[in-house]
């Protein structure tokens, strides 16, 4: 249920239509519900990982249909509630429709869309239709039960109660990621867990009209409420208002500075805007003090640990991707599969040269990839990496591999991690608050970022993965994923290359 009114000051509490989803956004924000309404314009565009979390879940809707077979879906979309409305009733007093999905309810200006509705029969006399109740069944693709489940679990039991259903229950329906597929057709009863939420959700239903009636009052004023961005704005999701409402904070401000939700209100609270104007009392980790000096630091121990390695020195990346519906036989939903690497590999001359591997089949990758990777590995030097990923994917392939297992762990002895070089050894104003090599790469080697890939953050390259791979029968998009993906991934392993030798460079200067 959309609602796309004009603005209007005079608009009286109550004549608002609402959704379920913006139910929820009110929840977390009443200024993100005003502004969904009024002024829709104002919020980023949803990015290709959102849309593929949202795919994900679309998916894992659609399979949770089959474990009731002969359930019909209310076809009529967000766009017609009328007709959806209209269909769900015929539905509802049809005996033989055992479960409806996507079913429409509105009761006083609120309307839900039903990802399940069961038919249960109840042990009473009566007609057929009376002797029916309802088990209500939201289906998502989290692995566990989360405050917001309960929340969309309420308002839709208020709705359907006030619409007179009467519901045997409210239950979610996820992943659960303990399933192992085994091969040939997927078990839903396995892969769908069912949690009975009745009576938590039965709690939470009684706090669901003042807060309706809280958000319709909110949305008869003239302007949207003053609300500060702060976490709430990340918490349950982010928020797509972000950039609009940060729009006049200073470029320090407080909320960049490292160290939490704690942090930062307890600088806010005293009136404080900006790092800058942090007093020089107040305590700050090592980090914050280095954010808050916004100088560049080289710590008295970085040409040395950057002299630990040994050459050659190979600079690994894996990419990788989670699928919530296993793909291969002996997996779990959401287990990560690794699907490419990298590996630049610089010699004591300096020279540098390149190997990669990407799996292109819809083929279980991991012992093709790791055969191939210990072929580039060999026996010596140094592997560099930047995080502990690289080892928790090698540590996962020595698991599934027994007779690579040896191998394998003999490169996780070599492993030589940069990150930690980096947090404890050296600063650059330009980091802010980060270490993530997307920070530090364009400020210790501002020639090479990642502006120019199609490709430019992990969860993308994993969404590009499975369209290459599983979806897209065009060849020549096939080819330019294929061509974003590997450059994606051997710009990580060169921008170790780069760092380490930018970084060595600063040893020169001194230290403060
Ligand atoms: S960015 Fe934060 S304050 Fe602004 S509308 Fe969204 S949740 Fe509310």
């Amino acid at each position: 249920m959309e609602i796309l009114p004009e603005r209007s000051a005079s608009r009286p509490p109550g004549s608002y239509r609402l959704s379920k989803s913006k139910f929820l956004s009110g929840l977390q924000c009443h200024k993100r519900l005003y502004l969904e309404i009024y002024q829709r314009e104002l919020a980023a565009e949803p990015d290709e990982q959102t849309q593929a979390i949202l795919d994900m879940g679309t998916e894992v809707g659609e399979e949770a249909r089959r474990l009731f077979p002969g359930g019909v879906l209310v076809e009529a979309d967000h766009r017609h509630p009328t007709e959806a409305l209209r269909r769900t009733a015929e539905l509802l007093g049809d005996p033989t429709v055992p479960a409806i999905f996507e079913g429409a309810f509105e009761f006083e200006n609120v309307l839900v869309r039903v990802d399940i509705l069961e038919r249960v029969s109840l042990e009473t006399t009566g007609p057929e239709t009376e002797r029916d109740a309802w088990r209500l069944i939201e289906v998502k693709s989290s692995t566990r039960v989360k405050d917001i489940h309960l929340d969309d679990l309420a308002v839709q039991s208020y709705v359907l109660a006030g619409a007179g259903v009467a519901l045997a229950g409210a239950w979610l329906m996820r992943i659960n990621n303990q399933y192992v597929y085994q091969g040939g057709d997927i078990d839903l009863e396995q892969l769908l867990a069912r949690d009975d939420l009745t009576a938590l959700v039965a709690a939470r239903q009684g706090e669901v009209p003042a807060r309706l009636a809280d958000m319709k009052a909110m949305l008869a004023q003239p302007a949207p409420p003053a609300i500060e961005p702060d976490g709430h704005c990340h918490s349950p999701y982010d928020c797509l208002f972000w950039d609009h409402c940060t729009k006049d904070k200073p470029a320090r401000w407080i909320y960049h500075l490292p160290g939490g939700e704690r942090t930062y209100k307890q600088l806010a609270v005293r009136g404080i805007q900006t790092i800058d104007e942090i007093p020089s009392d107040f305590k700050l980790s090592i980090f914050q003090r280095r954010v808050k000096d916004n100088q560049e630091w080289v710590g008295p121990q970085l040409r040395a640990a950057l002299g630990s390695v040994r050459y050659p020195v190979h600079h690994l990346d894996f990419e990788t991707f989670m699928p919530a519906i296993p793909k291969f036989p002996m997996t779990r939903p959401y287990q990560t599969i690794p699907t490419q690497w990298s590996n630049h590999i610089e010699d004591e001359a300096g020279a540098v040269r390149h190997e990669e591997y990407l799996c292109l089949d819809p083929k279980d990758p991991r012992e093709e990839l790791a055969v191939t990777l210990l072929e580039s590995l060999g026996r010596e030097g140094s592997i560099c990496v930047y995080s502990t990923y690289e080892r928790s994917i090698l540590k996962s392939l020595a698991e599934r591999l027994p007779s690579l297992r040896q191998e394998l762990e003999s490169a996780m002895a070599r492993l030589w991690d940069l990150l930690p070089v980096i947090q404890e050894q050296y600063y650059h104003p330009q980091f802010g608050s980060s270490f993530s090599i997307k920070s530090v790469l364009p400020a210790l080697v501002p020639a090479l970022d990642y502006g120019d890939l199609e490709i430019q953050e992990g969860s993308l390259a994993a969404q590009r993965y499975c369209r290459m791979v599983f979806e897209e029968t065009d060849w020549v998009e096939r080819e330019r994923f294929r061509e974003a993906l590997l450059k994606y991934c051997q710009r990580d392993t060169l921008a170790m290359v780069e760092l380490r030798k930018a970084l060595l460079s600063r040893t020169a200067a001194p230290s403060r």
